[in-house]
């Protein structure tokens, strides 16, 4: 399952995605908002007709963990920016990992993974796939021909990579992970967005989000999903009804909605990313500035190549380690401290204390979490209310 996939030029071609954005998800009613569609559960005419939906799949009206009409337009407006097939939700981004995990890999199998991962990712193949006895190497995603040099086992089935990844904003090069012949490979695009970057462009099969972030965007959406060929999400669904993850009417109503503004939050997201990144780089009171839209990041060029805009996170380094970093956010005023990302309120999270926390220090040091970073998303505030929250920190941190 290598190469470009044949239907992607056609299924994007003649749209931007601003257009899509707005268009996409609709359920053909002349209502201009989605509905939502409550029943866990559709009545019949009888045994005959239930057992008709039963083997319906996923067109099924049947039981929402099998479908939902909500979900369904969730999944239809993801695909479409994703320039996919098909797309399929979970109650969460983890949720849409275990499943395609647990869809794709047996016991005895390999998983190529990437040392750069969010903490819950690391986790999660650290923990439950390997007692599965599903083995994983990691390898890092910025050594060029890493994946690839691992992905050669006769049992190596999955390729999981993450890029930007969390909080390190390491690239993983999806022409690369494009090129890798093993049976599946997945990229985990949460923090570009599929504004940012269309793994599935580049012949990765499967592209997953943690929508609860930039999608969703409101901090109002526990959300996952995955994006692909439409064989390879059926065989993923067969699975992710019997694993659960389902996702909710009402979450996935509330990720429509914010799918309508996505390129416009995401686009002032970015500017002010970039602006606040290029400030505290020259501000000389960061160790390190950590964000693919710097020509300072080692991976810039890289950036260029595959992204269209760098994302709404960077990360910080400042002298003083895990008190300085207390100090700095302790100082902040409007900058909320908070794990997540990608809404509208620009947060602040010290990774090693808590998205990544409980980690071994292994797991910790590939992941580039140390005591001394520090995650930004950027909100949709004004961008001098920021800078001037943020000088205020960078001045108490060092008192
Ligand atoms: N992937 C990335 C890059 C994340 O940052 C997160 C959560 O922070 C997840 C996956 C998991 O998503 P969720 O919290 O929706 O389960």
């Amino acid at each position: 399952m290598s190469g470009p996939p044949q239907q992607y030029a056609s299924l994007v071609a003649n749209k931007n995605r601003d257009t899509t954005a707005i268009t996409t998800g609709r359920n053909g009613a002349r209502s201009l908002a989605s509905d939502i569609s409550t029943s866990t559960t559709w009545s019949s005419s009888g045994l005959d007709e239930t057992h008709q939906e039963a083997v319906a799949g996923r067109s099924s009206k049947l039981y929402s963990r099998y479908t939902n009409p909500t979900v369904r337009q969730f999944e239809t407006a993801i695909a479409e920016l994703e320039g996919a097939e098909d797309a399929l939700a979970f109650g969460s981004g983890m949720g849409a990992l275990a499943s395609v995990v647990f869809a794709l890999c047996s016991p005895g199998d390999h998983i190529v993974a990437q040392q750069q991962l969010y903490g819950g990712t690391l986790a999660f193949l650290n923990g439950p796939v390997q007692r599965m006895g599903i083995n994983v190497t990691f390898v890092d995603a910025t050594i060029p021909g890493a994946f690839t040099a691992a992905a050669k086992t006769p049992r190596t089935m999955l390729v999981i990579a993450e890029t930007p990844a969390n909080p390190s904003l390491a690239l993983a090069d999806l022409a690369e992970l494009g090129a890798i012949a093993v049976p599946f490979t997945m990229v985990d695009s949460t923090f570009a967005t599929p504004m940012s970057q269309q793994p599935l462009s580049h012949g990765v099969n499967l592209s997953l989000h943690s929508a609860t972030k930039g999608i969703g965007g409101h901090n109002d959406a526990l959300l996952g999903v995955v994006a692909g060929e439409r064989d390879l999400i059926d065989a993923i669904w067969a699975y992710s009804v019997l694993h659960g993850a389902s996702a909710s009417p009402y979450d996935a109503h509330n990720a429509l909605r914010g799918i309508r503004t996505l390129p416009v939050r995401h686009e002032r997201q970015c500017a002010t990313a970039m602006e606040l990144a290029t400030w505290c780089e020259s501000s000389g009171n960061c160790t390190t500035v950590h964000y693919p839209g710097l020509a300072s990041h080692p991976q810039h060029n890289l950036a260029t190549r595959q992204m269209t805009s760098f994302g709404s996170v960077f990360a910080i380094e400042i002298p003083g380690g895990i008190e300085a970093c207390r100090a700095f956010i302790s100082a902040l005023q409007l900058v909320r401290p908070a794990t997540s990302l990608g809404g509208p309120e620009t947060l602040i999270c010290h990774p090693a204390t808590s998205t990544h926390f409980g980690l071994d220090e292994e797991s910790l040091s590939g992941a580039l979490a140390g005591e001394g970073l520090m995650r930004i998303s950027v909100g949709l505030e004004h961008v001098d209310d920021l800078r001037n929250d943020l000088a205020a920190a960078f001045a108490a941190s060092r008192s």
